[in-house]
Order: structure tokens, then sequence, then C-alpha cells
């Protein structure tokens, strides 16, 4: 049985991905004689290695000497497998492609285990067949499903966003589940720790393409932010779509040259890109606008056509229903609400609290729970002055918590103490 089963190789960012090679053959006792003899093994080795070589298309399958793995069965007969580990992307890429059968992936986890002792002390997983990918990703699958209809975009679909830096791509982006966005900018972050470095802009885009198939062999929906300010990347997209008869709906981000040269002026120093740049990308999509359908697109939307807004308002206003520390981000601010946590089952006297904790050190805030987060009003637990038993005092800000930690009380402590 032929196969290449497709591995990444983990932890380590970006993922290394990596395919085993496997031929199997089997030998049962009528076949061959009653008893298997060291010649009989032999040659039964020696035929899974030659076939390893024959069938697989893989240089590193062809000329590496495979590693042979010979198993005699109590009930007579004998199974030689030979494997070959191959660090190819083409091979991961085109492995990925073939979705396994039950009895395969008995085949395909021992080759995982096999190559997890060849690269010991790394994590090995088996890219996981079709059903699994399914279940994991099903909420972002549904929640991309559904930004994509209230945009009016096929539910399931490609949608390769377009615009110069600065444009708003990567605002729009978001408005997708991040599994759903494929960036290049956040793979040369990931690669050099700088969005904005070409020199590895090459693999950045490898990368993204080899993620790009993965998802769209999976029937997933993607969204490419990127300027695609280029007929020849365009085309490349196009193409992995069409591969795998995914509809590619191009969404120009609309902005002003100036609009753009203005927020991409207003970034950090290490996310700016050079006037010219923008300049040039806006000028050269400018100048393709109106042929982009020809270039094979599916369909091209602009985004001051789509309802944008009405989306990104419908999200705030279901995260406004279902966060229940939102109270917490609106006093607080957001960088204090993401290390926040609720106490609800220590609550005292029918009282919210929870504690804000960094490094090992915490601050807890109650309050009376209310219908409307505006009106809750938060008070922290601090030492009491008088008898250094607990007390609260009233906090509306992050300034307030800060005071009341210094020991200046903006309002009135509530002691506990007799
Ligand atoms: P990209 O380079 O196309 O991905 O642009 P971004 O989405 O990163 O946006 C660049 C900057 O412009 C960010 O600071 C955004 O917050 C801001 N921005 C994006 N879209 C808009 C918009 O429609 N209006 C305004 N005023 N600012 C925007
Ligand atoms: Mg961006």
């Amino acid at each position: 049985m032929p196969l290449s089963v497709p591995l990444v190789l983990r932890p380590g960012y970006p993922d290394r991905y990596f395919t085993v090679h496997v031929h199997r053959v089997r030998w049962s006792v009528p076949n061959v004689s009653p008893v298997l003899t060291p010649d009989h093994l032999a040659q039964l080795e020696d035929n899974a290695r030659r076939g390893l070589r024959m069938v697989s298309e893989c240089v590193a399958a062809e000329l590496t000497d495979a590693d042979i793995e010979v198993t005699e069965h109590p009930t007579g007969g004998a199974d030689a497998v030979a494997r070959v580990l191959c660090d190819s992307d083409v091979c991961a890429a085109v492995a990925e492609q073939y979705r396994r059968d039950a009895d395969e992936d008995v085949e395909a986890e021992a080759a995982r285990a096999w190559a997890a002792t060849q690269l010991q002390g790394q994590t090995m997983e088996l890219l996981r067949p079709l059903g699994k990918v399914e279940q994991d990703h099903a909420p972002a699958v549904a929640a991309t499903r559904q930004v994509l209809a209230a945009l009016g975009l096929p539910e399931i679909c490609l949608v390769v966003l377009i615009g110069a830096s600065g444009s708003g791509k990567s605002t729009l982006a978001g408005l997708f589940p991040a599994g759903s966005v494929l960036n290049a900018d956040r793979l040369r972050e990931a690669l050099t720790g700088d969005p904005l470095d070409q020199s590895v802009s090459t693999t950045a885009w490898d990368l993204l393409h080899r993620r790009l198939d993965r998802m769209l062999s999976e029937h997933r929906s993607a969204v490419v932010d990127g300027v695609n300010s280029e007929a020849w990347a365009r085309k490349k997209l196009i193409a992995a779509g069409h591969l795998h008869g995914m509809p590619v709906v191009a969404l120009v981000v609309d902005a002003t040259l100036e609009q753009a040269l203005a927020r991409n002026a207003a970034r950090p120093a290490a996310l700016r890109v050079r006037d010219q740049v923008v300049t040039a990308q806006h000028a050269e999509l400018t100048r393709d606008l109106s042929g982009l359908l020809a270039e094979g697109f599916t369909a091209v939307h602009h985004s001051r056509d789509l309802p944008v807004m009405d989306v990104l308002l419908r999200a705030c206003a279901e995260q406004e229903k279902t966060n229940p520390a939102l109270h917490v981000e609106r006093a607080f601010g957001r960088d204090l609400a993401r290390l926040f946590t609720r106490r609800d089952g220590e609550s005292n006297n029918g009282l919210g609290n929870g504690t804000f904790a960094i490094g090992g050190q915490e601050l807890t805030i109650r309050w009376v729970e209310q219908d409307d987060p505006d009106q809750i009003v938060h008070q922290m637990k601090i030492a009491c002055p008088d008898c250094g038993g607990p007390a609260w005092v009233g906090v509306y800000c992050a300034t307030d918590l800060m005071d009341a930690r210094a020991g200046s009380y903006p309002v009135q402590s509530t002691c506990l103490c007799p």
C-alpha cells in the first residue's frame, strides 16, 4: 500500500511540515511456505524497499535508504514496511490533498509514531483527517459563514482583499474570525519579528499559500489580507481558489490615496511603509481595477457598497450582550480586563467580585450586579488604614485603582472593622 503521510512538527512557529513515505508488503503463509526462513524475510524486506522507490514520486524516497520494519505474525506470514522521512514542502502539500480511510489511518498513526523516533524530542502531529478538521474548526467556520452571508458574499469562498497599505484591509479582515484570515505580514513577523521584512516575503507567501491550500482543500473559507496590487499575486490566489472549486471574491477596500497615506503616517514607525510605496500601490490598483473580473475573480466588490458597518455593529452588540466582564473593560480599560477573572463562587452578600492578576500579585474588586454595565460601580479591596482588616473603596477608573493602592482614597472607604 503506497502512502504518503503528511505530518506537522510542533512546537515551533511557523509549523514545519514533513511527510513519511510508506510502502508496506504483506506475505501470508500459503503464498510462500509454511515457515518463513531468514531468506524469505530478507526478500520481503527488499521488496518493501524497492517498492517504496518505485511507487514514490519523491526524490528523497528514491535516494534515501528506507527504514524497514519487519513483523512476523504469530499465525504465520509477515509484513515489511519501508519508511522514509522527507522534508519537502511539495510532498507534504501533495500528501495533504489525500484523505485516508480508517485502515490507512492506522498506517498513518504508525508512520507518525515512527517519525517521532526519527525526530527525537520534537512533537509530531499527524495532519488530521477531514472529519476531525471539520469538528475542530466548526465554530470558526460557522462564524465565518455568518459574516460572509451578512456581507452578501458566497457562504463558502476565498475572499481576496485588495488595497494599498493603510487602506484598512486588516481592519476589515477583523470582521472575520482570526482563524479564517491569512496575512503575510503576520507570517513575516513570525519569521523575523518584523512584519515588513521583505527578505522573507517569498517564504511568508509560500507559507500563506500552503495554509490557503489546506483550508480550501478542507472546504473552509479563507480571507487573504494583503495589498494584492500585483496582477501575478492575484493570479496565484485565483488559481488556488479555482483548483479547489471555490468562488474567489475580490474585495476592494476603498480609501483615497490621501486617506491611505494619512493612516500609514499615523502608524508606529515599525509598521509604516514608505509613502512612495503606498503611492505606487494605489496607482497600480487604480489602473487594474476595471480588469479584475477579467482576471478570473468570480465577483468584484467594493467595501463601500457592502454592509460592513452593520456587520461591525452587530458583532459589537453581540459582544456587549455576551461579555460578562464588559463593565470591567468599560471602567478600567482593555489591558486590565484581560487580566481579570470573575470569582463568582466566592461572591459575598450577592455582590459580584473578581481579581486582576499579574506576576503573582492580585487586586480584588467587587460590585453590585446591574443589567446596564454602565450603572455598575466598583469597589476595590484594601487593608483598612485603622485596623488593617479588609475594607473597600469606590473606584471608577484605572487611576483610582492606582491611587487606592498607593493609599490615597478618592472616595470614602467602607471599613468592615468594628
Ligand atoms: P492595511 O494596511 O490596509 O491593513 O490597513 P489597516 O487596516 O491596518 O489600517 C491602517 C490604519 O488605519 C489603522 O490604524 C486603522 O485603525 C485605520 N483605519 C482603517 N480603516 C479605517 C477607516 O475606515 N477609517 C479610519 N478613520 N481609519 C481607519
Ligand atoms: Mg494590514
